[in-house]
C-alpha cells in the first residue's frame, strides 16, 4: 500500500479515538518505531512524548519484550483461562503480588483497563451482596476523574467533561465529590477532604466503595493531589465500612515517581487495577488485584464465585510479555531515570509560565503539563507539532507528555522546546 492509499483508505473506513469520519481530523501514518521515536510513512521522523498514552515505558521495539512475545508465541500463543492455566500468568500474578501493596494478593487478568474497572466495580458490588448489605451497591469519586469508557467506568468519569449528559438515562448515577485542590508539594489543607467527607459520612449505607485515581488524576484533567488526601480517604473508608478502589492504570508502573501512585501516600487499597504499562506498550493486558478479604467475602454466599470471565482472560502472549516488561522495569534505575525527566521537564516547560496564553505548568515524575487559558485548535495544533518534528496530542485546554523512560535529555529538551514554541506560535496565530 503506498502512504497516500493508506490515508485514504483510513479517512474513509476507520473510526480513530474520539473521532468522527465526516468531519476528520489530521491522521499520521506510522511505518515503524524505535526507542523514543515514530517513523511516519511519509519517511518524517517525530520524537514522541506521549509513550503510547502512558504505555511504552521502555521504548518502541525493545528486544526484550519483543524476544518475549516471539518465544511465546512459537509456544503457546493463547489458550483458555477457565479450567486451565500456565506458567506466564502464574509468573505475572506472583510478580504483581510481589511488587504491588502488602495485603493486594488475588490477581484477575483481563484484556483493558476499562475491563479491569469494571472487574473491580463488580467485585465491590458482590462483596456486600455476600455480606448481606445489598443497600450497598453505589460509589463515590471525585470529579475531574477518568475511568474508561465502558458504561460503568463513564459513570464515575468527571460528570462534566465526561459523557454523563449524552448518555443520561442510560448511565447509573453516583456521588461526586469536589476534585481535590491542594496540590502534590502544597501544605496540606483539611478542608480539602470536607467534600468527601460529608458524602461518605451521609451515604456510606449506600456505597459499597470510593473509587478513584490516586494522586493523579490523569485523562480527567491532568492534575496532581496532595498525599494527605489519600490517607484521609482511606481513614474515612475504614471508619464507614467502604472498600477503596485505587485506578492505577495511568499511574502504575513508576510513572508518578514511585513504583505505584498509592505508594505516595503509603495507603493499601481493597482492590487496584493496572493496565496501560504493564506490557511495556506492546500488548493489550489488565490486572485487578484484590485483598483477600474481598474474595473470602464473594465467596461466602450464593452464587460463591466472582462472576466475570473474558474469552482472552490471562492471554499467555500478554503475560509473558509483561512479565518481561516488569523484569526490565526492576533491573533498571527507573526511579533515578524518572527523577531525571522530571527535572528536565520542569526545566524545559518553565517558560511556558511567562506565556499569555498558559494558565499553569506542572510536573510530577515523568508526566509534564500545560494547562492552557482556551482550548486547542487540534486541527492546527497537530500538526503543527508533527512539523517540529514531535508527537503530542492534547485535549482540551491540556498539552502534557508523559516520554518513555529511556528518553535522553537532548530529547527531552527538544520535546519542551517544541512544546513552547507551538504554544507561542498558536496564540499569535
Ligand atoms: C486509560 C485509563 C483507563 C481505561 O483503560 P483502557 O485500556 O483505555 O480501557 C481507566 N482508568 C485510567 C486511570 C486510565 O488512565
Amino acid at each position: 500500500m503506498t502512504h497516500d492509499e493508506l490515508l485514504d483508505y483510513d479517512r474513509e473506513h476507520l473510526w480513530h479515538p474520539y473521532s468522527s469520519v465526516s468531519n476528520p481530523l489530521p491522521v499520521y501514518g506510522v511505518k515503524s518505531a524505535t526507542g523514543v521515536r515514530l517513523r511516519l510513512t511519509d519517511g518524517r521522523e517525530l520524537i514522541d512524548g506521549m509513550a503510547s498514552w502512558w504505555s511504552v515505558i521502555h521504548g518502541y521495539n525493545h528486544p526484550v519484550l519483543i524476544n518475549a512475545i516471539q518465544e511465546q508465541a512459537a509456544r503457546l500463543p493463547h489458550v483458555m483461562f477457565g479450567g486451565l492455566t500456565h506458567e506466564p500468568a502464574v509468573q505475572l500474578a506472583k510478580t504483581l503480588v510481589d511488587i504491588t501493596p502488602a495485603g493486594l494478593d488475588l490477581v484477575f487478568l483481563s484484556d483493558s483497563g476499562s475491563v479491569s474497572v469494571e472487574v473491580a466495580m463488580k467485585m465491590a458490588i458482590q462483596y456486600y451482596y455476600a455480606a448481606g448489605k445489598r443497600q450497598k451497591h453505589r460509589f463515590l469519586t471525585i470529579r475531574s476523574g477518568y475511568h474508561g469508557d465502558v458504561f460503568h467506568c463513564m459513570s464515575v468519569c468527571d460528570p462534566e467533561n465526561g459523557m454523563h449528559q449524552l448518555f443520561s438515562g442510560v448511565l447509573p448515577e453516583y456521588y461526586f465529590a469536589d476534585k481535590p485542590e491542594c496540590k502534590f508539594s502544597d501544605e496540606w489543607d483539611a478542608n480539602d477532604i470536607c467534600s468527601l467527607q460529608m458524602l461518605i459520612e451521609q451515604h456510606h449505607n449506600e456505597l459499597c466503595a470510593v473509587i478513584l485515581e490516586p494522586i493523579v488524576q490523569g485523562a480527567g484533567g491532568m492534575r496532581f493531589y496532595h498525599p494527605q488526601y489519600l490517607r484521609k480517604v482511606r481513614e474515612l473508608c475504614n471508619a464507614f465500612d467502604v472498600l477503596l478502589i485505587a485506578d492505577e492504570i495511568a499511574t502504575g508502573f513508576g510513572r508518578s515517581g514511585k513504583l505505584f501512585a498509592c505508594n505516595h501516600a503509603d495507603v493499601v487499597p481493597d482492590i487496584m487495577c493496572l493496565g496501560k504499562a504493564l506490557t511495556g506498550g506492546t500488548m493489550t493486558l489488565a490486572a485487578t488485584i484484590a485483598s483477600r478479604k474481598v474474595e473470602e467475602m464473594i465467596a461466602s454466599t450464593d452464587p460463591g464465585v466472582f462472576m466475570h470471565g473474558p474469552t482472552f482472560m490471562g492471554n499467555p502472549l500478554a503475560c509473558a510479555v509483561a512479565q518481561a516488561s516488569i523484569q526490565l522495569l526492576l533491573d533498571s534505575d527507573y526511579l533515578t531515570q524518572i527523577q531525571n525527566i522530571e527535572k528536565q521537564l520542569e526545566q524545559g516547560l518553565a517558560p511556558c509560565r511567562d506565556l499569555d496564553s498558559v494558565a499553569d505548568v506542572r510536573v510530577l515524575g515523568a508526566i509534564g503539563v500545560v494547562e492552557l487559558k482556551e482550548p486547542v485548535n487540534m486541527a492546527h495544533i497537530q500538526p503543527a507539532f508533527v512539523e517540529k518534528g514531535v508527537w503530542v496530542r492534547p485535549f482540551g485546554r491540556l498539552i502534557y507528555v508523559m516520554p518513555s523512560y529511556c528518553m535522553e535529555n537532548g530529547d527531552l529538551q527538544y520535546l519542551c522546546s517544541a512544546i513552547c514554541a507551538v504554544i507561542e506560535e498558536e496564540a499569535a496565530g
